[in-house]
């Protein structure tokens, strides 16, 4: 199972405590779900409703090409992040699959790919640069 791994950029204030969601409220929209942040800006980015499974499985690890570990997660949408070049099919981690980068549209960081199929398509975001996903 996925574990968030803290690293240097994990750090409160002092004093401060982590927000938390009222589970105990019981005037929440079942349609609010909580969102998954961009860890260097805190950019909404995607719905934690917005989860797919991709091959049977929602969480994905995969190498880069310069062995790099990536812990990614399949969501149908992500409103927070834009596109950026053009598709390519090279190293891509899903066959058949074309990607392009997927950026922050806040701060330009690198969140994931988009992933496409003739119409269909997910995006798959880079765990780690998301925050909320406690
Ligand atoms: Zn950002």
């Amino acid at each position: 199972m996925y574990a968030l791994v803290p690293g240097p950029w994990l750090f409160l204030p002092p004093g401060s405590t982590p927000e938390k969601d009222t589970a105990t409220s019981t005037d929440l929209h079942h349609d609010e779900q909580p969102w998954l942040h961009c860890r260097t800006c805190g950019q909404a980015i995607v719905q934690q409703s917005a989860r797919v499974s991709v091959n049977g499985m929602h969480q994905h690890v995969f190498f880069n090409p310069a062995g790099l570990v990536f812990e990614v997660g399949c969501f149908e949408n992500a409103p927070g992040c834009f596109c950026q070049g053009q598709p390519r099919t090279d190293f891509t981690w899903f066959p058949e699959y074309a990607w392009h980068f997927a950026l922050c549209t806040r701060c330009g960081s690198h969140l994931g790919w988009r992933y496409e199929k003739a119409r269909q398509g997910f995006f798959g975001l880079i765990l780690t640069q998301l925050t909320g996903s406690e």
